[in-house]
């Protein structure tokens, strides 16, 4: 068969062409953070560089959610809550005096431990529940492409494809963590913040949610809390390791290629906490 170039069609593109997020580079400097007089993180400085999946790791209560929820200014929705540093995105201060809350939300967006979609309202709305937040406005055959885009790019459209209308309860869990990075990533956002996003999963949920990252990392910059050491290996690029130690504030104890952190770390605590010892 010969093919005629002047009438060849190419066939349709098979994924929808709604535009990409522009991932950026998140740095943050000397942050430390108090509830109340109580301080839980010291001048902790982490650069998660654009396009690279950083891991944080190390026990509980070291103040790695916290220091998430600094990044993209939700710590400060908590009434007790104070901090000091600076977080700058792409080199622009997120806490600057001219920079508003909603701001950084709509840069740089986070997925929890629990999968927390909206269980009454549609797998479709759910998706869009984060544009209707920051009010924009889209047509429907708009909305219909970022539902789809933002559902394969989440790993979850063929299994929900035909069952747009259902509530997004009805998901298993591991589902609704995607329906949740779905929803994150359909405002576009530059970062994606994870906070221990697998720890309430069965492993095959977990191990599908590790290929939508290996995935997402060409558009997204991603920094993920995991306790999971093996996960943290598989997904990342970078390892930062916090450690609180006896009732004193977390920090960085050390940082770099995750390679390094965990064939050759340079604290001896840090070689303890990844081969186990402790955590
Ligand atoms: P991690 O995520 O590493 O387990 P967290 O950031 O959750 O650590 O907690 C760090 C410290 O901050 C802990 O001592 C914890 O008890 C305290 N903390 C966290 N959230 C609050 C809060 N809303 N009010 C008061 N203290 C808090
Ligand atoms: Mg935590």
């Amino acid at each position: 068969m010969s093919i005629d170039a002047t009438t060849y069609q190419f066939p349709p593109a098979p994924v929808l062409t709604a535009p990409t997020g522009q991932a950026s580079t998140l740095e943050a400097r000397e942050i430390s953070a108090w509830f109340g007089d109580h301080q839980v993180l010291d001048r902790v400085s982490l650069t998660m560089e654009a396009r690279q999946v950083t891991a944080l790791i190390g026990p509980s209560g070291c103040g790695k959610s916290t220091f998430l929820r600094i990044l993209n200014r939700m710590h400060e929705l908590i009434a007790s809550a104070s901090l000091a540093g600076d977080v700058l995105l792409d080199g622009v201060d997120i806490y600057g005096l001219d920079k508003k809350l909603t701001e950084a939300r709509r840069h740089i967006g986070m997925v929890f431990q629990k999968p927390n979609p909206f269980p009454t309202m549609s797998i479709y709305d759910n998706v869009l529940a984060g544009l209707k937040l920051t009010g924009t406005r889209k047509d429907q055959s708009e909305k219909d492409e970022i539902v789809q885009s933002c559902l394969l790019k989440a790993g979850l459209w063929n299994e929900v494809q035909s069952r747009l209308r259902q509530p997004g309860g009805a998901l298993s869990g591991g589902q609704q963590q995607r329906l949740c990075i779905a929803r994150a990533l359909a405002i576009q956002p530059r970062v994606l913040l994870m906070d221990e996003p697998c720890s309430a999963l069965d492993p095959t949920s977990t191990r599908r949610i590790e290929t939508t990252i290996e995935e997402l990392r060409t558009e997204v910059t991603i920094v993920i809390v995991t306790h999971n050491m093996q996960q943290a290996q598989r997904v990342s690029d970078y390892t930062a390791f916090f450690l609180a130690e006896q009732g004193e504030p977390g920090y960085i104890i050390e940082h770099g290629p995750t390679d390094a952190m965990f064939d050759a770390p340079q604290d001896t605590r840090t070689r303890d906490y990844v081969h186990g010892r402790f955590g």
